[in-house]
């Protein structure tokens, strides 16, 4: 349950009532709010002269649940704005890793020349063979935070455990919670405690249910900024690396108040498709868009058979452009 203090409770008294109730107590929209477990059902006797509005839920996808918000929450990345009435959807790009300096200044003048603003690359990556590159760790985010100055962009990187979230959180714009660190409590209440957009990765085996508690730890913690990412789940198919799950994503859409970015190159797994895949995803009016691209793919050190020539992206911007204003949104 939700419940919406009025303005006579100070803040030492929301604090003693949200401890009683074991409940978070959180300021958002200007207010104080007490968020409990789904299940208390009516406002205690006791707060009742002091709740201005209440909600009430069937589960725990609540302060997410455009039942409590029904307008999508709008979320600034540098200068831009996404999600509320924009019509925004960010095209974000760059590699799968940083490698080398080289490497991400020519990735971070695709995305100035393409007139774009946030640059991705991971710098701790969550391998799935100890064997394979591990990422760049401090040195990629110092090359990151070199582009963000020289180019003026806004930078995304990914946090792959407990232990460099501080690292992370301090050098990138954004914070990706990649698809296996979505159930990660560390990074998870770590996230919850920055006043950053949070960039939430769906785990490739998980519920959307779960999905939504996870963006519930970031925002019953106090950071209202979070972003849904569908990454592609597992099925019996072994053709594709994984299913982007589109009906996921209408139901998203329906339900949360979360702006939602989706990544087709993780879910297909190779470049073939992606460009169609990306018009098909641009085409249900979304918030943005995460494609991998490499300055030269066939010597990437992660997900070489996925990510993008810089010809290809540039291609792909120019595919999703009409695409997105026939649904009444633009690319940014
Ligand atoms: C990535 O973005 O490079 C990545 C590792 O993604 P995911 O967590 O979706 O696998
Ligand atoms: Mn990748």
């Amino acid at each position: 349950m939700i419940l919406k203090l009025n303005t006579s409770v100070s803040a030492n008294d929301a604090a003693q009532l949200a401890e009683k109730h074991k409940a978070f107590h959180i300021h958002y929209n200007g207010s104080q709010h007490l968020i409990t477990s789904s299940s208390m059902k009516e406002v205690p006797n006791e707060l009742a002269a002091k709740v201005e509005e209440s909600w009430v839920f069937a589960n725990d996808m609540q302060l997410a649940s455009r039942a409590f918000q029904q307008k999508t929450r709008e979320i600034k990345i540098g200068d831009l704005t996404i999600g509320g009435d924009t019509k925004n959807t960010i095209l974000i790009g760059g590699p799968c890793s940083v490698e080398s300096l080289e490497q991400i200044q020519q990735s971070a003048q695709l995305i100035k020349s393409q007139g774009l603003t946030t640059l991705r690359g991971g710098c701790y990556k969550p391998r799935t063979s100890p064997y394979s590159f591990q990422g760049l760790g401090l040195e990629g985010l110092k090359l990151l935070a070199q582009m963000r100055e020289e180019h003026g962009l806004s930078v995304i990187t990914e946090v792959r455990d407990a232990t460099h979230v501080d690292e992370v959180i301090e050098h990138s714009d954004i914070i990706q919670i990649g698809a296996k660190a979505m159930y990660d409590q560390g990074i998870l209440r770590a996230c919850a405690k920055i006043n950053k957009p949070v960039l939430l990765k769906r785990g490739f085996g998980s519920t959307l249910q779960e999905f939504v508690q996870a963006a519930e730890f970031i925002l019953s913690g106090g950071n209202d900024q979070v972003i849904l990412c569908e990454r592609g789940i597992r099925t019996f198919e072994t053709n594709t690396r994984f299913t982007l799950d589109l009906c996921g994503v209408a139901y998203l859409q329906e339900y949360t108040n979360l702006p939602i970015i989706l990544d087709p190159s993780h879910a297909l797994g190779y470049r073939y498709g992606i460009e169609k895949l990306a018009k098909a995803c641009v085409a249900m009016g979304i918030d943005g868009l995460l494609i991998e691209a490499h300055p030269d793919p066939s010597v990437a050190k992660s997900d070489a058979a996925q990510q993008l020539t810089h010809e290809q992206f540039v291609a792909l911007k120019s595919a999703i452009e009409p695409v997105a204003g026939s649904v009444g949104y633009k690319i940014v």
